[in-house]
């Protein structure tokens, strides 16, 4: 028998593991849960919901075509092990995963036992993503190339093996994972993610590029898809093709009609490369999910974690407004736009000058779409230690006016600010005790005082990090890091006088669409 082992592809279609084995005998399809994986820092209790919803899901598509999807709990080599001895495996297939640490050691271990037992382990590209890469040179060339490709369409029955028990799917206590109450999660099921594929080109996404920054817009004008690709329920193939349709099918209607979709969706599917491009980075050096990108800033904040500063931003307790409003709605929710976790990173990076790994493990739990490739390349680039990218040391006042002028997220998010006048808002410390008294909120009771001053905190951190940038030794590596994991689109260096003078002006607005990568 043929084992397709699922791992984050959750779906039938553009398998391309699942139709080879089809096509080479009796299948097996199967998920294997991994009680070790979910006792991991980085694992939670909603990504668990989440992926069991996907995965009932794919058990009716599978059952339909003929093998309902087999879920074994326990390690992969115990599981293949087992499975072997009773039925003899002929072949394993699946997609290639760039995963975290944990994942990374266990394919090799899987890799050497299935070498052991003369057993071909076939692993097919799932996205963007090139294992083995030479040269960065015509990565985005070869993304649009796979995306491409046509569709791989579901087999028309699999044939499956009998008296195999398809086994339950483990509940989150049953893997002992903590209770993670998040009331506002998305659900998960491949058609969950293909509505919302659906809702965002048809006519969600309309503003998606003027509507992304503000945590007030965006989780209605962005896709939400970011879940989805994670667990793999829609192919990053499936999405880029159906925004190049919607893109070929405005073509029909009248320029003032079309413009404004013909932006967003540019502005959408240069996020489709993103994905790929920063999963690459972790692809080709899984070391950056635990190790600074640019050794220059190795012990600049590795001793430094305050306890109770970091408990502070964890809780959304911080005396910020926006960062606090943004924590809180995560927790309760799964999600957050871009700019937000931009600004969540970059303060408690800066501004508290906390290590970026403690806050990504928090993060990494609290987004149901974790995905370590985008997820710890981005946390690097938003603490300033890649080396390569531009510093942002958001401003968390500044944000607050920008993206929630009136403070609706704010209000929404953070009961005890209900009352507070708009003109306190984003700055509640600035309230005096009968304008407390007036509010309902008492500075230090009822909601925090500010936990630093954030202007002399930006203005530390910023000299903190440009000291390291000054040194020969620093470009020396920094240049290398971009050959290696820079994009090509980005490379300043190459650019000359008037793009670069564009370039500068865009990365000035400071919007996700100017982000040098
Ligand atoms: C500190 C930090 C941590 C992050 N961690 C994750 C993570 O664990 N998982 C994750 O999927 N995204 C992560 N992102 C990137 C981004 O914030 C999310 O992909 C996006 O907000 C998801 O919402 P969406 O699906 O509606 O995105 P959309 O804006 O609709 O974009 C479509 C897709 O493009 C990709 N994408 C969008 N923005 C980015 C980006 N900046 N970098 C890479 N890919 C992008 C995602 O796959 C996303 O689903 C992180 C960003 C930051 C700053």
């Amino acid at each position: 028998m043929h084992i397709v082992w699922f791992k984050r592809d959750l779906r039938v279609i553009d398998h391309l593991p699942l139709l080879r084995a089809v096509e080479a005998g009796p299948v097996l399809p199967l998920y294997i849960v991994e009680p070790e994986l979910w006792r991991q820092a980085d694992a939670a209790g909603r990504h668990w919901a989440f992926l069991r919803e996907c995965l009932a899901e794919l058990r009716d598509d599978l059952a339909a075509l003929g093998a309902p999807l087999v879920v074994r709990v326990g390690s992969v080599t115990d599981v293949f092990r087992a499975l072997h001895d009773s039925h003899g495996i002929d072949g394993i297939w699946s997609h290639e995963e760039t995963g975290n640490a944990w994942t990374y050691r266990r394919d090799k271990t899987v890799a050497v036992w299935a070498r052991e037992q003369a057993i071909p382990w076939t692993e097919l590209q799932q996205h963007g993503v090139i294992r083995g890469l030479k040269s960065r040179n015509g990565w985005a060339r070869k993304w649009d190339a796979f995306m491409r490709r046509a569709i791989t369409p579901a087999p028309a029955a699999v044939a499956g093996l009998d008296g195999i028990v398809p086994g339950d799917v483990p509940s989150a206590q049953d893997l002992g994972l903590a209770d993670d109450a998040c009331p506002g999660r998305q659900a998960g099921g491949r058609s969950k993610g293909l509505e919302l594929l659906s809702s965002f080109l048809l006519e969600r996404g309309a503003a998606y590029h003027k509507e992304m920054s503000s945590p007030l817009t965006a989780a209605e004008s962005c896709s939400r898809l970011s879940a989805h690709f994670a667990a793999g329920t829609l192919s990053m193939r499936e999405a880029a093709q159906a925004a190049w349709q919607r893109l070929e099918g405005l073509k029909a209607l009248p320029k003032e009609r079309r413009a404004g979709w013909e932006t967003a969706l540019g502005a959408f599917i240069g996020r489709l490369h993103w994905h790929c491009h920063f999963i690459q980075k972790l692809e080709d050096c899984p070391a950056h999910e635990f190790r600074n990108v640019h050794s220059g800033y190795d012990g600049l904040r590795e001793d430094a974690l305050d306890r109770a500063r970091f408990e502070a931003w964890a809780a959304g307790k911080t005396g910020f407004p926006l960062v606090d409003a943004c924590m809180r709605s995560l927790q309760a929710t799964g999600w957050i736009n871009f700019r937000m976790r931009a600004m969540l990173t970059a303060f408690a990076s800066y501004h508290l000058w906390i290590h970026w790994r403690e806050t990504g493990l928090h993060l990494a739990r609290l987004f149901t779409d974790y995905e370590p490739g985008i997820h710890w390349n981005q946390m690097q680039m938003q603490s300033g230690t890649t080396g390569i990218n531009t510093v942002r040391v958001y401003n968390p006042v500044k944000q607050s006016y920008d993206q929630d002028p009136d403070g609706v997220f704010i209000r929404l998010w953070l009961p005890e600010l209900a009352r507070v006048p708009k003109d306190f808002i984003h700055e509640p410390w600035r309230m005096s005790p009968d304008e407390q008294k007036a509010a309902g909120c008492r500075i230090g009771i009822d909601y925090p005082e500010r936990i630093v001053d954030h202007l002399s905190a930006a203005r530390s951190a910023r000299e903190r990090i440009y000291a390291v940038r000054r040194s020969a030794a620093f470009r020396e590596e920094a240049d290398a890091i971009q050959a290696r994991h820079g994009s090509r689109k980005s490379g300043l260096a190459r650019r000359g006088g008037k793009q670069q003078t564009r370039d500068r002006k865009r990365r000035k607005v400071g919007d996700q669409a100017s982000l040098d990568l």
